[in-house]
């Protein structure tokens, strides 16, 4: 009982640290997809960077004008465009204006969004959102980078930023903003779309596994606990030798039986028994043949017994104790004469036997009538004394206490 219900903590406890393992894992999870898509966008962010670092160590690039690229009206330089001939245009590209192209296209081809942006930009289209504005202020306050996960129109974003300094390059149009070298001019913005989510049910299904592996186990364990705790159990109260029931079993028999007996005030029987001669025994056949005359003396007992209360244990070496619950002295007397016919019937041979040439056995009976013993104790010593009574009287007989 006590190996099922710590079995049941077990599985409980179990249980408990594989639902934790799983929301340990299932968070774990989740931040390693945000640190991936920060890793993701720092390095787009390093590479619009370089290539807008390219475009202003150059003083800007040419391209020719078409219907999709028309010259930047915010690029306040003389030398914007240079008429090559009646079919062909070119116009200067600096890093802001190849920054929105280079955006619209990643945009169109790849999802990922590049804004570039300052709290006071010289196009109106490059003006910061709110939360833009708030990492910008927080750029001139030290912050080196940002991420976070958004959910625009029910669809879930990763927004990173970083600031952007000024390069000597930038001043060439920046210069007029009061920007000096190493000022932070503004910021990029990186935002592109993220799912984020942990691969549940392949977590769930090897966790599941786990916890019924988990579960199999504790209930194989304690399935071996209980078998091996019966057979424990049973150990404590057989004999080993004859495996009819031992002393300590028939203690705990005899103290029940006498005090149902004292209460309900029925006769209780004791019959003690000795095998004569035994010590001739193992002295003529060996200790062993001893052994297993004991045990077929003890089955003989054993089945002598009718009623299912009769209990019949080993008290000693060769000595045996039968429990008659609710039985008077002379149906004591009886079944203990048929006990002692029946182990002369068996005629195992003796041939140094006092009494016959076969093992036979002595009988002491006691019984307790009215209450009129005082303990159990008291009881088997009664019994004790009738056998000895027995011995004397020649062996291989029955005798009673008191008679
Ligand atoms: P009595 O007729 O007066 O009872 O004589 P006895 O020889 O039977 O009595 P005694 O007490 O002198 O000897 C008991 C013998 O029982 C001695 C011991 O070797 C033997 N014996 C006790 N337990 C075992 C056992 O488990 N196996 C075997 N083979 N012999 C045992
Ligand atoms: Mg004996
Ligand atoms: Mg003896």
């Amino acid at each position: 009982m006590e190996i099922r219900k710590n079995a049941i903590y077990m599985c409980i406890f179990w249980l408990l640290a594989v639902a934790t393992s799983f929301a340990v894992n299932y968070h774990g999870s989740l931040q390693e997809q945000q640190r991936l898509a920060l890793f993701t966008a720092r390095s787009h962010f390093k590479e619009i960077l370089v290539t807008r670092q390219w475009n202003s160590r150059h003083g800007g690039v040419y391209v020719p004008v078409t219907d999709k690229i028309r010259p930047n009206p915010y690029l306040d330089v003389p030398d914007r465009d240079l008429h090559i001939d009646a079919d062909l245009t070119l116009t200067k590209i600096n890093p802001s204006y190849m920054t929105r192209l280079i955006s619209e296209l990643a945009e169109e081809s790849t999802g990922i969004r590049f804004h570039l942006t300052s709290l006071k930009p010289i196009r109106p289209e490059n003006k910061a959102t709110e939360l833009e504005s708030a990492y910008l202020r927080q750029f001139e306050k030290g912050l080196v980078e940002g991420g976070e996960v958004l959910v625009r129109d029910d669809r879930p974003y990763y927004f990173y930023m970083a600031p952007l300094r000024t390069e000597k390059a930038c001043l060439q149009c920046h210069a007029k903003q009061g920007y000096r070298e190493g000022d932070i001019r503004g910021g990029i913005s990186v935002t592109f779309p993220f799912e984020g989510k942990a691969p549940v049910m392949i977590m769930l299904l090897s966790h599941v596994g786990i916890a019924l592996l988990g579960l199999f186990g504790i209930a194989l364990v304690s399935k071996k606990l209980q078998e091996s705790y019966a057979i424990i159990e049973r150990q404590a109260v057989m004999d080993a030798l004859t495996g009819i029931p031992n002393r300590r079993s028939f203690s705990e028999n005899i103290i029940r039986e006498f005090d149902r007996s004292r209460r309900s005030g029925e006769p209780l029987s004791l019959i003690m028994g000795d095998i004569d001669c035994f010590k001739a025994y193992n002295d003529t056949y060996g200790h062993s043949a001893g052994d297993t005359c004991l045990r077929r003396v003890a089955l003989e007992i054993k089945a002598c017994l009718n009623r299912p209360g009769d209990l019949c244990a080993r008290f000693g070496g060769e000595e045996f104790i039968v429990i008659l619950a609710a039985t008077k002295s002379s149906g004591a007397m009886t079944v203990a004469e048929r006990i002692r016919r029946a182990i002369e019937a068996m005629r195992i041979e003796h041939r140094q036997s006092l009494c016959l040439d076969v093992v036979t056995m002595s009988f002491g009976v006691s019984t307790m009538i009215d209450s009129n013993v005082a303990s159990y104790e008291e009881l088997v010593k009664q019994a004790d004394a009738a056998m000895y009574h027995a011995k004397q009287g020649g062996k291989n007989q029955v005798s009673c206490h008191g008679e």
